[in-house]
Protein backbone atom coordinates (compact mmCIF):
# COMPACT_ATOMS: atom_id res chain seq x y z
CA UNK A 1 0.00 0.00 0.00
CA UNK A 2 1.46 2.82 -1.05
CA UNK A 3 0.80 6.85 0.68
CA UNK A 4 1.52 10.22 -0.61
CA UNK A 5 3.55 11.63 2.38
CA UNK A 6 3.14 15.61 3.09
CA UNK A 7 6.48 15.22 5.23
CA UNK A 8 8.60 13.68 1.83
CA UNK A 9 6.60 15.08 -0.92
CA UNK A 10 6.99 11.22 -1.98
CA UNK A 11 4.62 8.31 -2.36
CA UNK A 12 6.02 5.35 0.27
CA UNK A 13 4.79 2.25 1.22
CA UNK A 14 2.64 2.16 4.17
CA UNK A 15 4.43 0.42 7.40
CA UNK A 16 2.28 0.45 10.33
CA UNK A 17 4.35 1.22 13.62
CA UNK A 18 2.51 -1.65 15.21
CA UNK A 19 2.04 -4.61 12.68
CA UNK A 20 -1.51 -4.99 11.47
CA UNK A 21 -2.76 -1.79 13.67
CA UNK A 22 -3.21 1.47 12.20
CA UNK A 23 -3.62 4.71 14.81
CA UNK A 24 -5.10 7.59 12.31
CA UNK A 25 -6.09 10.65 13.57
CA UNK A 26 -8.53 12.89 11.33
CA UNK A 27 -9.03 17.11 12.07
CA UNK A 28 -12.24 17.65 12.50
CA UNK A 29 -15.01 20.74 12.07
CA UNK A 30 -15.34 23.80 13.98
CA UNK A 31 -19.04 23.35 15.17
CA UNK A 32 -20.67 26.54 14.81
CA UNK A 33 -22.69 26.05 11.79
CA UNK A 34 -24.37 22.83 9.55
CA UNK A 35 -20.65 21.59 7.71
CA UNK A 36 -20.32 22.43 4.46
CA UNK A 37 -19.57 20.31 1.15
CA UNK A 38 -15.88 21.32 1.34
CA UNK A 39 -15.97 19.91 4.97
CA UNK A 40 -16.88 16.57 4.32
CA UNK A 41 -14.68 16.11 1.53
CA UNK A 42 -11.73 15.06 3.76
CA UNK A 43 -14.55 12.98 6.15
CA UNK A 44 -15.41 10.71 2.94
CA UNK A 45 -11.88 10.80 1.58
CA UNK A 46 -10.06 9.77 5.17
CA UNK A 47 -13.32 7.23 5.87
CA UNK A 48 -12.77 5.66 2.43
CA UNK A 49 -9.00 4.82 3.66
CA UNK A 50 -9.97 3.66 6.62
CA UNK A 51 -12.55 0.96 4.87
CA UNK A 52 -9.67 -0.17 2.76
CA UNK A 53 -7.65 -0.52 5.20
CA UNK A 54 -10.44 -2.73 7.06
CA UNK A 55 -10.69 -4.37 3.95
CA UNK A 56 -6.86 -5.73 3.95
CA UNK A 57 -7.49 -6.56 7.60
CA UNK A 58 -6.05 -4.19 8.97
CA UNK A 59 -7.35 -3.10 12.67
CA UNK A 60 -7.79 0.83 11.92
CA UNK A 61 -7.98 3.23 15.17
CA UNK A 62 -9.88 6.43 14.17
CA UNK A 63 -9.89 9.39 16.38
CA UNK A 64 -11.56 12.49 14.95
CA UNK A 65 -12.04 15.34 17.04
CA UNK A 66 -14.71 18.33 17.13
CA UNK A 67 -13.39 21.57 17.63
CA UNK A 68 -15.99 22.90 20.50
CA UNK A 69 -14.39 26.00 21.55
CA UNK A 70 -13.39 28.75 19.49
CA UNK A 71 -13.52 32.61 18.27
CA UNK A 72 -16.68 31.54 15.58
CA UNK A 73 -18.51 29.35 18.03
CA UNK A 74 -18.24 32.46 20.55
CA UNK A 75 -19.24 35.04 17.90
CA UNK A 76 -22.21 32.92 17.40
CA UNK A 77 -23.51 31.78 20.35
CA UNK A 78 -23.38 35.87 21.00
CA UNK A 79 -25.82 36.32 18.26
CA UNK A 80 -28.27 33.77 19.54
CA UNK A 81 -27.82 34.93 23.02
CA UNK A 82 -27.07 31.22 24.13
CA UNK A 83 -23.77 29.36 25.52
CA UNK A 84 -21.26 28.77 23.42
CA UNK A 85 -21.99 24.87 24.71
CA UNK A 86 -25.50 25.24 23.30
CA UNK A 87 -24.03 25.93 19.74
CA UNK A 88 -21.50 22.99 19.54
CA UNK A 89 -23.52 20.54 20.79
CA UNK A 90 -26.56 20.94 18.49
CA UNK A 91 -23.87 21.30 15.31
CA UNK A 92 -22.50 18.17 16.62
CA UNK A 93 -25.59 16.37 16.34
CA UNK A 94 -26.26 18.14 13.52
CA UNK A 95 -22.73 16.79 11.26
CA UNK A 96 -23.57 13.55 13.10
CA UNK A 97 -26.85 13.03 10.80
CA UNK A 98 -25.05 14.58 7.56
CA UNK A 99 -21.89 11.82 8.68
CA UNK A 100 -24.43 9.15 8.86
CA UNK A 101 -26.34 10.43 5.45
CA UNK A 102 -23.20 9.96 3.72
CA UNK A 103 -22.24 6.04 5.12
CA UNK A 104 -19.18 7.30 6.89
CA UNK A 105 -18.41 4.85 9.71
CA UNK A 106 -18.56 6.71 13.21
CA UNK A 107 -14.98 7.20 14.41
CA UNK A 108 -13.47 5.17 17.28
CA UNK A 109 -13.36 8.11 19.44
CA UNK A 110 -14.64 11.56 18.27
CA UNK A 111 -13.09 13.55 21.48
CA UNK A 112 -14.31 17.25 22.27
CA UNK A 113 -11.58 19.41 23.14
CA UNK A 114 -13.10 21.25 25.77
CA UNK A 115 -13.00 17.62 27.33
CA UNK A 116 -9.48 17.81 26.99
CA UNK A 117 -8.34 20.49 28.88
CA UNK A 118 -6.30 18.89 32.03
CA UNK A 119 -4.29 17.13 28.86
CA UNK A 120 -3.50 20.34 27.43
CA UNK A 121 -2.19 22.34 30.46
CA UNK A 122 -0.12 19.20 31.22
CA UNK A 123 1.52 18.78 27.78
CA UNK A 124 1.86 23.31 27.93
CA UNK A 125 3.41 22.62 31.31
CA UNK A 126 5.63 20.52 29.90
CA UNK A 127 6.68 22.66 26.90
CA UNK A 128 7.29 25.31 29.07
CA UNK A 129 9.37 23.27 31.57
CA UNK A 130 11.38 22.19 28.52
CA UNK A 131 11.92 25.66 27.27
CA UNK A 132 9.75 25.51 24.34
CA UNK A 133 7.41 27.98 25.36
CA UNK A 134 7.03 30.77 28.20
CA UNK A 135 4.03 32.83 29.57
CA UNK A 136 3.89 36.40 29.57
CA UNK A 137 2.27 38.88 32.64
CA UNK A 138 -1.15 39.29 30.87
CA UNK A 139 -1.41 34.99 31.23
CA UNK A 140 -0.90 34.18 27.17
CA UNK A 141 1.45 31.11 26.70
CA UNK A 142 3.74 31.37 23.44
CA UNK A 143 5.87 28.57 21.79
CA UNK A 144 9.32 29.36 21.38
CA UNK A 145 9.23 28.55 17.59
CA UNK A 146 12.66 28.92 16.71
CA UNK A 147 13.48 26.72 19.93
CA UNK A 148 12.21 23.66 17.63
CA UNK A 149 15.10 22.92 15.33
CA UNK A 150 12.56 20.80 12.45
CA UNK A 151 10.18 23.75 12.31
CA UNK A 152 9.06 24.16 8.67
CA UNK A 153 9.77 20.07 8.08
CA UNK A 154 5.92 19.75 7.02
CA UNK A 155 5.60 22.67 4.84
CA UNK A 156 9.08 22.88 3.63
CA UNK A 157 9.19 26.36 4.56
CA UNK A 158 11.71 28.35 5.24
CA UNK A 159 11.97 30.38 9.00
CA UNK A 160 13.82 33.18 7.56
CA UNK A 161 11.02 33.61 4.92
CA UNK A 162 8.18 33.45 7.61
CA UNK A 163 9.80 35.92 9.88
CA UNK A 164 10.13 38.28 6.90
CA UNK A 165 6.50 37.66 6.10
CA UNK A 166 5.45 38.56 9.41
CA UNK A 167 7.61 41.43 9.85
CA UNK A 168 6.26 43.01 6.77
CA UNK A 169 2.70 42.46 8.15
CA UNK A 170 4.26 43.66 11.49
CA UNK A 171 1.65 40.80 13.40
CA UNK A 172 3.57 41.70 16.52
CA UNK A 173 2.71 44.46 19.18
CA UNK A 174 2.25 41.34 21.87
CA UNK A 175 4.35 40.25 24.22
CA UNK A 176 5.95 37.82 22.10
CA UNK A 177 9.80 37.56 21.77
CA UNK A 178 9.63 36.48 18.27
CA UNK A 179 6.98 37.76 15.72
CA UNK A 180 6.94 33.54 14.92
CA UNK A 181 5.75 32.45 18.30
CA UNK A 182 2.33 31.08 18.44
CA UNK A 183 -0.22 31.07 21.36
CA UNK A 184 -0.61 27.62 23.39
CA UNK A 185 -2.97 29.56 25.89
CA UNK A 186 -4.91 32.47 25.73
CA UNK A 187 -6.48 34.87 28.60
CA UNK A 188 -10.11 34.90 28.99
CA UNK A 189 -12.09 37.69 27.88
CA UNK A 190 -15.09 39.05 29.36
CA UNK A 191 -18.57 36.82 28.39
CA UNK A 192 -15.93 33.66 26.77
CA UNK A 193 -15.92 30.10 28.09
CA UNK A 194 -13.03 29.72 30.44
CA UNK A 195 -10.71 27.14 32.37
CA UNK A 196 -8.87 27.85 35.21
CA UNK A 197 -4.69 26.94 34.74
CA UNK A 198 -1.45 28.19 36.19
CA UNK A 199 -1.12 31.14 33.84
CA UNK A 200 -4.96 32.37 34.62
CA UNK A 201 -8.17 31.22 33.45
CA UNK A 202 -8.06 31.23 29.85
CA UNK A 203 -9.03 28.95 27.11
CA UNK A 204 -6.37 26.93 25.27
CA UNK A 205 -5.43 27.59 21.40
CA UNK A 206 -6.37 25.88 18.64
CA UNK A 207 -3.71 23.62 17.55
CA UNK A 208 -2.86 22.57 21.21
CA UNK A 209 -6.27 20.62 20.92
CA UNK A 210 -5.34 18.00 18.28
CA UNK A 211 -1.64 17.53 20.05
CA UNK A 212 -3.42 16.18 23.16
CA UNK A 213 -5.84 14.82 21.58
CA UNK A 214 -4.16 12.67 19.54
CA UNK A 215 -1.85 11.45 21.95
CA UNK A 216 -4.82 10.84 24.63
CA UNK A 217 -6.36 8.70 22.38
CA UNK A 218 -3.88 7.15 20.12
CA UNK A 219 -0.14 7.85 22.18
CA UNK A 220 2.56 10.20 21.49
CA UNK A 221 3.61 8.17 17.91
CA UNK A 222 0.99 7.53 15.44
CA UNK A 223 0.48 6.43 11.85
CA UNK A 224 -1.52 8.42 10.10
CA UNK A 225 -2.50 12.37 10.68
CA UNK A 226 -4.83 13.60 8.56
CA UNK A 227 -7.06 16.56 7.30
CA UNK A 228 -7.46 19.06 4.62
CA UNK A 229 -4.18 20.80 2.66
CA UNK A 230 -5.56 24.06 3.85
CA UNK A 231 -4.03 22.31 7.53
CA UNK A 232 -0.75 21.80 6.49
CA UNK A 233 0.54 25.48 7.67
CA UNK A 234 0.35 26.54 10.16
CA UNK A 235 -1.77 24.00 12.13
CA UNK A 236 -0.06 21.06 11.05
CA UNK A 237 3.32 22.23 11.83
CA UNK A 238 2.55 23.61 14.81
CA UNK A 239 0.96 20.28 16.16
CA UNK A 240 4.42 18.81 15.38
CA UNK A 241 6.38 21.59 17.32
CA UNK A 242 4.40 20.59 20.12
CA UNK A 243 3.68 16.98 20.40
CA UNK A 244 7.71 16.42 19.23
CA UNK A 245 9.04 18.73 21.65
CA UNK A 246 6.89 17.69 24.29
CA UNK A 247 6.89 14.02 23.91
CA UNK A 248 10.50 13.20 22.39
CA UNK A 249 9.28 10.94 19.25
CA UNK A 250 8.37 12.10 15.94
CA UNK A 251 4.77 12.53 16.17
CA UNK A 252 3.31 10.66 12.70
CA UNK A 253 4.68 8.97 10.33
CA UNK A 254 2.39 9.72 7.31
CA UNK A 255 0.48 13.18 6.45
CA UNK A 256 -2.01 13.16 4.05
CA UNK A 257 -4.05 16.35 2.84
CA UNK A 258 -7.03 16.27 0.66
CA UNK A 259 -7.41 18.88 -2.11
CA UNK A 260 -9.63 21.40 -1.83
CA UNK A 261 -13.07 21.67 -3.22
CA UNK A 262 -13.94 24.32 -5.21
CA UNK A 263 -17.03 26.31 -6.84
CA UNK A 264 -16.81 28.65 -9.84
CA UNK A 265 -12.94 27.43 -9.77
CA UNK A 266 -12.42 29.34 -6.40
CA UNK A 267 -11.88 27.40 -3.24
CA UNK A 268 -15.48 27.14 -1.24
CA UNK A 269 -15.10 28.57 1.80
CA UNK A 270 -17.30 29.97 4.47
CA UNK A 271 -15.49 33.28 4.51
CA UNK A 272 -15.98 33.81 0.84
CA UNK A 273 -19.70 33.18 1.09
CA UNK A 274 -19.64 30.56 -1.65
CA UNK A 275 -20.83 27.04 -0.08
CA UNK A 276 -23.22 25.02 -0.08
CA UNK A 277 -24.09 22.80 2.88
CA UNK A 278 -24.53 18.85 3.13
CA UNK A 279 -27.88 19.89 4.48
CA UNK A 280 -28.81 21.65 1.20
CA UNK A 281 -27.49 19.39 -1.60
CA UNK A 282 -28.97 16.03 0.72
CA UNK A 283 -32.47 17.98 -0.82
CA UNK A 284 -31.96 17.33 -3.64
CA UNK A 285 -29.56 14.29 -4.33
CA UNK A 286 -29.19 11.42 -2.08
CA UNK A 287 -26.41 11.96 0.31
CA UNK A 288 -24.59 8.66 -1.50
CA UNK A 289 -24.55 10.41 -4.82
CA UNK A 290 -22.36 13.27 -2.92
CA UNK A 291 -19.66 10.27 -1.83
CA UNK A 292 -19.72 9.26 -5.53
CA UNK A 293 -18.97 12.54 -6.86
CA UNK A 294 -16.01 12.74 -4.31
CA UNK A 295 -14.68 9.53 -4.72
CA UNK A 296 -14.83 10.37 -8.75
CA UNK A 297 -11.31 12.27 -8.50
CA UNK A 298 -8.22 11.64 -6.47
CA UNK A 299 -8.16 13.01 -3.57
CA UNK A 300 -5.17 14.76 -3.68
CA UNK A 301 -6.73 16.72 -6.81
CA UNK A 302 -8.31 20.08 -6.65
CA UNK A 303 -12.06 19.01 -7.17
CA UNK A 304 -15.00 21.29 -9.09
CA UNK A 305 -18.73 21.50 -7.69
CA UNK A 306 -21.14 21.95 -10.27
CA UNK A 307 -23.84 20.26 -11.23
CA UNK A 308 -23.15 18.42 -14.16
CA UNK A 309 -20.83 16.44 -12.41
CA UNK A 310 -23.50 15.53 -9.96
CA UNK A 311 -25.55 14.92 -12.38
CA UNK A 312 -22.63 12.40 -14.15
CA UNK A 313 -22.43 10.73 -10.53
CA UNK A 314 -26.17 10.09 -10.11
CA UNK A 315 -26.35 8.43 -13.18
CA UNK A 316 -22.49 6.42 -12.99
CA UNK A 317 -24.30 5.44 -9.15
CA UNK A 318 -27.49 4.65 -10.68
CA UNK A 319 -25.97 2.21 -13.54
CA UNK A 320 -24.23 0.50 -11.01
CA UNK A 321 -27.22 0.13 -8.60
CA UNK A 322 -28.92 -1.55 -11.80
CA UNK A 323 -26.48 -3.92 -12.36
CA UNK A 324 -26.46 -4.78 -8.48
CA UNK A 325 -30.17 -5.08 -8.84
CA UNK A 326 -30.27 -7.15 -11.62
CA UNK A 327 -27.87 -9.46 -10.35
CA UNK A 328 -29.88 -9.98 -6.84
CA UNK A 329 -33.00 -10.71 -8.90
CA UNK A 330 -31.27 -13.45 -10.51
CA UNK A 331 -29.84 -14.76 -7.53
CA UNK A 332 -33.28 -14.94 -5.98
CA UNK A 333 -35.21 -16.14 -9.43
CA UNK A 334 -33.55 -18.14 -11.62
CA UNK A 335 -34.07 -21.88 -11.49
CA UNK A 336 -30.71 -22.93 -12.26
CA UNK A 337 -29.33 -23.01 -8.43
CA UNK A 338 -25.45 -24.53 -9.56
CA UNK A 339 -22.69 -22.64 -11.46
CA UNK A 340 -21.79 -24.45 -14.74
CA UNK A 341 -18.67 -24.87 -15.68
CA UNK A 342 -18.07 -22.41 -17.96
CA UNK A 343 -20.00 -20.22 -15.34
CA UNK A 344 -16.81 -20.96 -13.06
CA UNK A 345 -14.60 -19.78 -16.14
CA UNK A 346 -16.95 -16.13 -16.16
CA UNK A 347 -16.54 -15.95 -12.66
CA UNK A 348 -12.73 -16.61 -12.77
CA UNK A 349 -12.41 -13.97 -15.01
CA UNK A 350 -14.16 -11.33 -13.03
CA UNK A 351 -11.16 -11.46 -10.04
CA UNK A 352 -9.52 -9.48 -12.60
CA UNK A 353 -11.52 -6.44 -12.02
CA UNK A 354 -11.14 -6.54 -8.12
CA UNK A 355 -7.04 -7.39 -9.08
CA UNK A 356 -7.53 -3.83 -10.73
CA UNK A 357 -9.85 -2.11 -7.93
CA UNK A 358 -6.92 -3.39 -5.46
CA UNK A 359 -3.94 -1.66 -7.40
CA UNK A 360 -5.80 1.52 -7.78
CA UNK A 361 -6.47 1.40 -4.17
CA UNK A 362 -2.66 0.83 -3.28
CA UNK A 363 -1.82 3.59 -5.29
CA UNK A 364 -2.65 6.37 -2.57
CA UNK A 365 -5.90 5.40 -2.69
CA UNK A 366 -6.47 6.21 -6.26
CA UNK A 367 -10.40 6.08 -6.11
CA UNK A 368 -11.05 7.32 -9.68
CA UNK A 369 -9.28 4.02 -11.12
CA UNK A 370 -11.32 2.02 -8.78
CA UNK A 371 -14.46 3.39 -9.59
CA UNK A 372 -13.39 2.77 -13.47
CA UNK A 373 -12.54 -0.83 -12.15
CA UNK A 374 -16.16 -1.22 -10.71
CA UNK A 375 -17.84 0.15 -14.40
CA UNK A 376 -15.70 -2.28 -15.79
CA UNK A 377 -17.40 -5.29 -13.62
CA UNK A 378 -21.10 -3.81 -13.78
CA UNK A 379 -20.48 -3.96 -17.78
CA UNK A 380 -19.19 -7.41 -17.60
CA UNK A 381 -21.83 -8.53 -15.27
CA UNK A 382 -24.44 -7.12 -17.44
CA UNK A 383 -22.57 -8.94 -20.78
CA UNK A 384 -22.59 -12.30 -19.00
CA UNK A 385 -25.24 -12.70 -16.76
CA UNK A 386 -28.80 -13.07 -17.66
CA UNK A 387 -31.97 -14.98 -17.45
CA UNK A 388 -30.50 -18.36 -18.43
CA UNK A 389 -27.32 -17.63 -15.43
CA UNK A 390 -27.46 -19.68 -11.83
CA UNK A 391 -28.25 -18.18 -9.08
CA UNK A 392 -24.83 -19.00 -8.53
CA UNK A 393 -22.86 -17.26 -10.73
CA UNK A 394 -25.26 -13.82 -9.86
CA UNK A 395 -24.77 -14.22 -6.49
CA UNK A 396 -21.38 -14.94 -6.64
CA UNK A 397 -20.71 -11.28 -8.73
CA UNK A 398 -23.12 -9.69 -6.23
CA UNK A 399 -21.21 -10.41 -3.45
CA UNK A 400 -17.91 -9.54 -5.63
CA UNK A 401 -19.93 -5.66 -6.41
CA UNK A 402 -20.83 -5.51 -3.01
CA UNK A 403 -17.30 -6.20 -1.45
CA UNK A 404 -16.22 -3.37 -4.02
CA UNK A 405 -18.59 -1.12 -3.07
CA UNK A 406 -18.10 -1.20 0.77
CA UNK A 407 -14.99 -0.39 0.50
CA UNK A 408 -16.08 2.80 -1.34
CA UNK A 409 -18.92 3.31 1.43
CA UNK A 410 -21.90 2.89 -1.57
CA UNK A 411 -24.94 1.34 -0.50
CA UNK A 412 -25.95 -1.43 -3.02
CA UNK A 413 -28.95 -2.95 -1.05
CA UNK A 414 -31.82 -0.78 -0.72
CA UNK A 415 -33.61 -0.70 3.12
CA UNK A 416 -35.72 -4.36 2.61
CA UNK A 417 -39.21 -3.26 2.02
CA UNK A 418 -41.28 -4.41 4.58
CA UNK A 419 -44.54 -7.03 3.86
CA UNK A 420 -47.81 -6.31 4.38
CA UNK A 421 -48.30 -9.24 6.41
CA UNK A 422 -45.51 -8.27 8.78
CA UNK A 423 -46.54 -4.90 9.47
CA UNK A 424 -49.96 -7.22 10.73
CA UNK A 425 -48.32 -8.87 12.55
CA UNK A 426 -46.32 -6.03 14.22
CA UNK A 427 -49.92 -3.76 14.93
CA UNK A 428 -51.21 -6.95 16.30
CA UNK A 429 -48.10 -7.23 18.84
CA UNK A 430 -48.78 -3.47 19.56
CA UNK A 431 -52.34 -3.93 20.17
CA UNK A 432 -51.29 -7.50 22.65
CA UNK A 433 -48.56 -4.91 24.45
CA UNK A 434 -50.88 -1.91 24.64
CA UNK A 435 -53.53 -4.51 26.64
CA UNK A 436 -50.72 -5.47 28.64
CA UNK A 437 -49.91 -2.01 29.67
CA UNK A 438 -46.36 -2.02 27.85
CA UNK A 439 -46.48 0.84 26.95
CA UNK A 440 -42.79 1.01 26.06
CA UNK A 441 -43.16 -1.46 23.73
CA UNK A 442 -46.25 -0.25 21.95
CA UNK A 443 -44.57 3.14 21.34
CA UNK A 444 -40.76 1.12 19.82
CA UNK A 445 -43.33 -0.83 17.70
CA UNK A 446 -45.01 1.95 16.15
CA UNK A 447 -41.26 4.20 15.96
CA UNK A 448 -40.27 1.27 14.02
CA UNK A 449 -42.82 1.17 11.88
CA UNK A 450 -42.71 5.11 11.25
CA UNK A 451 -39.02 4.03 10.36
CA UNK A 452 -39.84 2.31 7.24
CA UNK A 453 -42.42 5.08 6.31
CA UNK A 454 -45.71 2.93 8.02
CA UNK A 455 -47.60 5.36 10.07
CA UNK A 456 -50.71 3.90 12.08
CA UNK A 457 -53.97 5.88 13.02
CA UNK A 458 -56.04 4.66 15.60
CA UNK A 459 -59.92 5.07 14.78
CA UNK A 460 -62.90 3.22 16.12
CA UNK A 461 -62.92 0.47 14.11
CA UNK A 462 -59.43 -0.02 15.18
CA UNK A 463 -55.77 0.21 13.66
CA UNK A 464 -55.64 1.61 9.96
CA UNK A 465 -52.05 1.98 8.25
CA UNK A 466 -50.74 3.06 5.33
CA UNK A 467 -47.37 4.03 3.88
CA UNK A 468 -46.28 7.14 3.85
P1 LIG B 1 -12.72 23.60 9.50
O1 LIG B 1 -14.05 23.40 10.16
O2 LIG B 1 -12.64 24.84 8.65
O3 LIG B 1 -11.56 23.48 10.49
O4 LIG B 1 -12.53 22.41 8.46
C1 LIG B 1 -12.66 21.04 8.76
C2 LIG B 1 -11.97 20.23 7.70
O5 LIG B 1 -12.52 20.51 6.40
C3 LIG B 1 -10.47 20.52 7.57
O6 LIG B 1 -9.79 19.29 7.33
C4 LIG B 1 -10.39 21.40 6.34
O7 LIG B 1 -9.15 21.31 5.70
C5 LIG B 1 -11.49 20.82 5.48
N1 LIG B 1 -12.00 21.74 4.46
C6 LIG B 1 -12.57 22.96 4.67
N2 LIG B 1 -12.96 23.53 3.49
C7 LIG B 1 -12.65 22.64 2.51
C8 LIG B 1 -12.81 22.61 1.08
N3 LIG B 1 -13.39 23.61 0.41
N4 LIG B 1 -12.37 21.52 0.41
C9 LIG B 1 -11.80 20.49 1.07
N5 LIG B 1 -11.61 20.44 2.40
C10 LIG B 1 -12.04 21.49 3.13
ZN1 LIG C 1 -6.18 19.45 14.06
Amino acid sequence: MKIYNTLSRKKEDFVPIEEGKVRMYVCGPTVYNYIHIGNARPMIVFDTVRRYMLYKGLDVNYVSNFTDVDDKIIKKAQEEGVSAEEISRRYIAECKKDMEAMNIMPATTNPLATQEIPGMIDMIRTLIDKGYAYATEDGTVYYRTRKFGDYGKLSHKNLDDLEAGHRSINVTGEDKEDPLDFVLWKPKKEGEPYWDSPWGQGRPGWHIECSVMSKHYLGDEIDIHAGGEDLIFPHHENEIAQSEAANGVPFSKYWMHNGFLNIDNRKMSKSLGNFFTVREIGEQYDLQVLRFFMLSAHYRSPLNFSAELMEAAKSGLERIHNAADNLLFLAQHTADAQMSDEERKVLEEATEFTKKFDAAMEDDFNTADAIAAVFELVKYCNMHVGEGSSAELARALYDQMKTLCDVLGIILEKEPEILDEEIERLIEERQQARKEKNFARADEIRDQLAAKGILLEDTREGVKWKRA
